[in-house]
């Protein structure tokens, strides 16, 4: 029998101490209702609660455990690492090598910088793109989360090409002013703003595939445009590839799409699971990086040895076993498929959309395109599939606008039992 009764009690003793019972929002079940399970372990593609639950997980830690988790070699290395001190604050060998593994699945990153989180990451390329062209505007996309710093916690008001409004409050009005947002996949409204204001834009920012409104594939096109506006207006392209990086291809996004940004940002994947991510590209841009150049970044724990090592194990075994790509991502292809299939047995509308080995299933009848086109999904029926998945064993992304993932680990068994409870849920919606 399903209960979560320790983890109420942890729920309610957290939030106590820390606002919401939890260090980042989307763990507090906000969007769906009910309580969180509290995680005790996990193990490949299981994870396991403190009430003794034990789940097949597609959220594998919003996405960085594609090995699956408690890998046996990444947590050698990390247990091989851990006495040789945890942290240098000095230059390491393994940061070179690190960069190298980098830079051989990334070629446009030919320069990188280490930091901790995918926040850093898009926040620090954000002012390099600054600094290096002198210009203060910035572009993003509506739906696309690209961590939660000043500049990018921003959406639209109304109207094609809007400038800012801060998305929290603590947004300075001035810094929001800075971001102007266009919805996704829209290349007119891209090519309408650069006409008009091209030569005060110093980037455009993009997750290069979506995956913060759910799996939202770039239309074809799209990039294409991004690419051609920004070279011909001298604006730097970065792609957010912290969630789509490993997961689209082995050389992400920019690789399966075949355009190339100046910039990418990497998280997740390439940290193994430790607090760890990336941004890089072009030598001459990276160039302008504090001590090479004059725009500042910084961190005490940044390149830190033991993140580096998880790292390290996770991009050294991925190249040895460039199957594992293929392996995941025809394991999302036959579970989406599956899912469809189920749902359209039953007869409720559902759109699953996929790019490699992130996906969601939305609550719509229609293709997803954009922001709008997420909000109109069936959030009623998608908190229906959610909770009637969890407490079967099935661990889903807490929210329609997320996407899921899978890793080497899910087995044919996994995905099979997957799809009975999919069915089932899908009955429990049509009533
Ligand atoms: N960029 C993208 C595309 C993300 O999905 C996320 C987080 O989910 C971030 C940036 C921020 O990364 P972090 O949560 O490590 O700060």
């Amino acid at each position: 029998m399903f209960s979560l009764e320790k983890s109420k009690q942890a729920f309610a003793e957290a939030r106590t101490y820390m606002p919401g019972g939890v260090n980042s929002p989307v763990r507090s079940y906000r969007s769906v209702g009910g309580n969180p399970p509290f995680i005790s372990s996990a193990s490949g593609s299981r994870i396991y609660d403190i009430d003794g639950n034990e789940y097949i997980d597609y959220v594998l830690s919003w996405g960085p455990m594609i090995l699956g988790h408690a890998n046996p070699e990444i947590v050698a290395s990390i247990l091989e690492a851990i006495p040789r001190g945890t942290s240098y604050g000095a230059p390491t060998l393994l940061e070179t090598e690190v960069a190298k593994k980098i830079q051989a699945f990334y070629p446009s990153m030919e320069m990188v910088r280490m930091v901790n989180s995918g926040t850093e990451s898009t926040m620090s390329a954000l002012r390099l793109a600054r600094g290096y062209t002198g210009r203060d505007k910035i572009v993003k996309f509506i739906g696309c989360y690209h961590g939660h710093s000043d500049s990018l916690l921003v959406k639209a008001g109304s109207g094609l090409a809007t400038f800012g409004v801060p998305d929290s409050p603590g947004v300075p009005t001035g810094v929001a002013e800075d971001t102007i947002t266009l919805p996704y996949n829209d290349s007119d409204a891209v090519r309408q703003l650069f006409e008009a204001h091209g030569e005060s834009i110093a980037a455009i920012i993009v997750e290069p595939v979506a995956g913060n409104m759910g799996c939202v594939p770039p239309v074809e096109g799209f990039l294409e445009t991004l690419r051609e506006v920004t070279t011909e207006h001298g604006a730097v392209l970065i792609f957010d590839e912290v969630m789509c990086g490993f997961r689209s291809s082995s050389g992400g996004a920019q690789k399966y799409y075949n355009v190339i940004p100046d910039l990418t940002c990497l998280g997740k994947i390439v940290g193994g699971g430790l607090p760890m991510a990336v941004f890089g590209g072009k030598k001459e841009m990276m160039s302008s990086i504090a001590p090479s150049g004059p725009v500042y970044q910084a961190g005490t724990l940044s390149g830190n040895p033991v993140a580096m090592a998880a790292g390290l194990a996770t991009l050294s075994m991925l190249q040895k076993y460039p199957n594992a790509f293929r392996q995941v991502e025809e394991s999302t292809e036959a579970l989406c498929q599956g899912l469809e299939a189920a749902a359209k047995e039953v007869g409720v509308p559902v759109v699953v959309q996929r790019v490699g080995s992130m996906f969601t299933l939305f609550f719509t009848d229609k293709a997803v395109h954009n922001f709008d086109d997420a909000s109109a999904c069936d959030m009623e029926a998608f908190k229906t599939f959610f909770h009637y998945n969890l407490e079967r064993g099935i661990y889903y992304a807490a929210s329609q606008y997320e996407s899921n993932f899978l890793s080497t680990c899910h087995s044919d068994q996994d995905l099979a039992y997957t799809l009975q409870i999919a069915k089932e849920a899908f009955q429990a919606i049509k009533g």
